[in-house]
């Protein structure tokens, strides 16, 4: 059996304007991989769709999010190291400032994690018959996990995603289970509100002329059901190499384990040999490695087109020779393009190359948009990617006699 890595630069894909960034970048070294490997372009959900990296994720690895999406919440919740449990309702939070029912900052000032840690220890840990989880991660960031019979995802978040009044959370059907989660939320945020207000790093921050970390705004409601791990599936091991939490959240979910890379941060300064070590550490012992960079995608929403080609050639120069001297199949490509002109998410396919050891090569020598369009991998989508990794790792299951 080979072993695998599989590099998904996040938001890669772009439009040519008159260039794509992957065109404009120096990057011998994928480059060399597409000359060598086998090219494509891939639609990681669905020809056209326009893909969250959550769901673009779980379905490159082989996951129908139409089945199994359990909600950005519990990922998030995953990512950041809450375990979770089958019916657990999980939402994504964040520290914020209110002043009288009206959000004045919805990152309370970008707190320092030691404030939000601090803060932390003030929040309930039940409400009613439901038990509270909260964990903090990084700065204003955490996630809240209701854990209780009766509760139900179809719920309002509380987060007005601008500088307006805070809602109150409203159940989104009919049922009991929607009203009971929507009134333990409602209680949570007036609870966490008066004991926030009095806590003294509160006090602090307020005497320094800062924004007060005075309530928690939540979004991304989902109840977590748990899935069939990619061991049991595909009986492989898998790890994964993310900054992010929800990379993490997702890799989590499908029983990948996670390995920390000391600065690996999950944004634009990430260490890339850093992350490149900790993959060749992890191939030692898994046989499937995710190894995930942010960045791009980050600089596309900026509408940063040489921040992104700089990103790109940073991975060329720091990332990809370290993976090249594993001797692993080798796998690069995107969860979406997220183009500069557009500062967002698109539907266009993203480009895929897989290098491996005595497997097929096409006439593809670049690795880009428009080059792979020749590629012998064609057009794919994602449920074609893990059964096409696994073919070449000689994992796949014969199908027939
Ligand atoms: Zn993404
Ligand atoms: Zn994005």
């Amino acid at each position: 059996m080979k072993k695998a890595v599989v590099l998904v630069i996040d938001g890669v894909g772009d439009l040519p304007t008159p260039k794509t960034p992957l065109q404009a970048a120096k990057k011998p070294n994928l480059d060399q991989l597409a000359a060598e490997g086998i090219t494509g372009l891939l639609s990681t959900v669905g020809r056209g769709v326009v893909p969250g990296s959550d769901t673009s994720h779980l379905r490159i690895f082989g996951y129908e999010p139409k089945i199994c999406y359990p909600g950005r919440g519990p990922l998030e919740a995953l990512g950041i190291g809450i375990d979770l449990h089958e019916g657990d309702v999980a939402f994504r939070a964040n520290f914020a400032t209110i002043n009288d029912g009206v959000v004045v900052d919805r990152r309370a000032g970008r707190i320092d994690t030691a404030t939000a840690s601090a803060l932390s220890t003030l929040v309930p840990n039940s409400i009613e018959d439901v038990e509270i989880i909260f964990k903090n991660s990084v700065e204003h960031r955490g996630a809240l996990v209701l854990r209780g019979s009766g509760l139900s995802r179809c719920v309002s978040e509380t987060d007005p995603h601008a500088k307006e009044k805070m809602p109150l959370c409203e159940p989104e059907d009919d049922s009991p289970e929607a009203e009971k989660t929507a009134r333990i939320i409602n209680k949570f945020t007036e609870f966490v509100y008066a004991a926030l207000s009095k806590a003294p790093e509160n006090k602090k921050r307020e005497a320094k002329g800062l924004p007060p970390a005075n309530v928690l705004l939540l979004r991304g409601p989902g109840m977590f059901s748990s899935v069939p791990s990619i061991t049991e599936r595909f009986d492989i091991k898998g790890a994964c190499i993310a900054g992010g939490a929800l990379y993490r959240g997702v890799a989590k979910f499908i029983g990948m384990d996670i390995f920390l890379a000391p600065g690996a941060t999950g944004d634009r300064h990430t260490d890339l040999k850093a992350k490149g070590n900790a993959a060749v550490k992890a191939l030692e012992t898994y046989d499937l490695v995710f190894v995930h960079v942010k960045g791009c995608d980050s600089f596309g929403h900026d509408g940063d087109f040489n921040g992104k080609t700089k990103m790109i050639e940073r991975i060329d120069k720091e990332l990809i020779p370290i993976l090249m001297k594993t001797g692993a199949c080798i796998v690069v490509t995107g969860d979406h393009s997220t183009p500069c002109s557009r500062k967002e998410h698109s539907g266009h396919e993203v480009p895929i190359l897989l290098f491996a050891k005595d497997e097929r090569s096409d006439k593809v020598k670049k690795f880009d948009e428009i080059s792979c369009m020749e590629g012998g991998l064609g057009h794919i989508t994602g449920k074609h990617v893990m059964p096409i990794i696994l073919n070449t790792m000689e994992k796949a299951k014969k199908y027939g006699s």
